[in-house]
């Protein structure tokens, strides 16, 4: 018998690269997917893996507990990876209450309608390493004390802790995933590689003179969604549940990202790359760094694209998209 998966969150980066990846491995992909006015745009991460065809999209929201339950009990799901959420950290203090309803409360909502309908599936919670804030320790593991800096943090904080108590009260086999920065080429636009990449393909085709970014200080430990989805699905493997830290185990700040894509390009950074404090955070996270030694040692995990070829790849499809 096939695998049944079910994803909230399959329209976004990482619920594209898991479809492929469950695909691959044989699974049913089922997802959730949020009623839009554009439904017809809605797929575009899966269209561009070749998959929109091979899931099965339900219409449902993270919000609404009795959808989710008509939805299990539909689907049967062996395991539920939960990526939905409003997972921008910029707009979590522009809309700080809607993030709270989506990114923490609304994963009980998962985790209710597992308890109620199938408390025997697997469970995955994409935890954050915002969660770490301002950093307690340089390299942060999974005893690391959390010090969130945004409503997006404290809200996945929430969703952390709630993943481990249904573990510990109703013995569900929930894992939290403490996913450090991942990018792609089907990351959201508004996330700084990607407004990278994109802007770099702009100027170097002629569409557009400058980019324009706010803290160019800052430092994160960046990998590829397509690695980071592999360590998701490895958790829902093990015998037990557990939390693990994903990351590459080395940071970089924005401004050296940047000279990647510029650097790839052949374009001059110093000509183009304007600094708007109009893009600067109330609160910065000012370094990341995760220490991935637990889902080496446990997983078998590990990172396997540099920051430079991921840079290169987003580069490329986005100059591929704009031309
Ligand atoms: P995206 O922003 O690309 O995707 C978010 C997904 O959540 C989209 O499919 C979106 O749907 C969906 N969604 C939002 N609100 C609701 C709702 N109310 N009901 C149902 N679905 C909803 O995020 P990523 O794929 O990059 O990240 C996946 C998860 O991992 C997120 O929870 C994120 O916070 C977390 N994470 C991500 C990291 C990263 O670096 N990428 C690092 C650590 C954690 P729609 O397409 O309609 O907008
Ligand atoms: P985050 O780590 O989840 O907030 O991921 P982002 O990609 O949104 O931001 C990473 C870092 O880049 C943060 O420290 C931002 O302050 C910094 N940054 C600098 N300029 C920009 C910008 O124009 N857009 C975004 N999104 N981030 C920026």
């Amino acid at each position: 018998m096939k695998k049944r998966a079910l994803i909230t969150g399959i329209t976004g980066q990482d619920g594209a690269y898991l479809s492929q990846l469950l695909l691959s491995k044989g699974y049913e992909v089922s997802g959730l997917v949020r009623r839009s006015s554009t439904a017809d745009v809605n797929d575009v991460r899966l269209k561009w893996l070749g998959i929109a065809d091979k899931v099965n999209l339900i219409d449902g929201n993270l919000l609404d507990l009795s959808g989710l339950i008509r939805t299990l009990r539909d689907v049967k799901p062996d395991e539920i990876y939960n990526l939905a959420a409003q997972s921008f950290v910029k707009s979590s203090w522009q809309q700080p209450i809607l993030t709270g309803q989506v990114t923490a409360l609304a994963v009980t909502n998962v985790l209710e309608a597992i308890r109620l309908e199938c408390p025997h599936a697997r469970f995955y919670q994409a935890s954050s390493s915002e969660m770490y804030g301002l950093i307690q320790e340089s390299m942060q593991s999974e005893s690391t004390p959390f010090y969130p800096r945004s409503p997006y943090a404290v809200a996945k904080l929430y969703g952390h802790w709630i993943t481990i108590n249904y573990r510990e009260s109703y013995g569900i086999h929930a894992s939290s995933g403490i996913l450090f920065n991942h990018e792609s080429p089907l990351r959201g636009i508004e996330f700084v590689t990607r407004k990278v990449t994109d802007g770099v393909a702009r100027i170097k085709l002629g569409l557009a003179k400058e980019l324009r970014l706010g803290n160019i200080d800052a430092k994160r430990d960046w990998g590829h969604s397509r690695d980071y989805v592999e360590a998701m699905w490895l958790m829902l493997q093990q015998d037990v549940a557990d939390d693990y830290v994903v990351a590459t185990g080395r940071t970089t700040t924005v401004r050296q990202m940047c000279q990647i894509a510029f650097d790839h390009a052949r374009l001059n950074i110093d000509e183009h790359l304007i600094i708007d404090p109009q893009l600067f955070r109330p609160a910065e996270v000012d370094v990341l760094l995760g220490n991935p030694a637990k889902a080496k040692a446990k997983l078998g995990w590990q990172a396997t694209t540099s920051l430079e070829d991921m840079i290169v790849e987003m580069v490329e499809a986005d100059l591929k998209r704009l031309s």
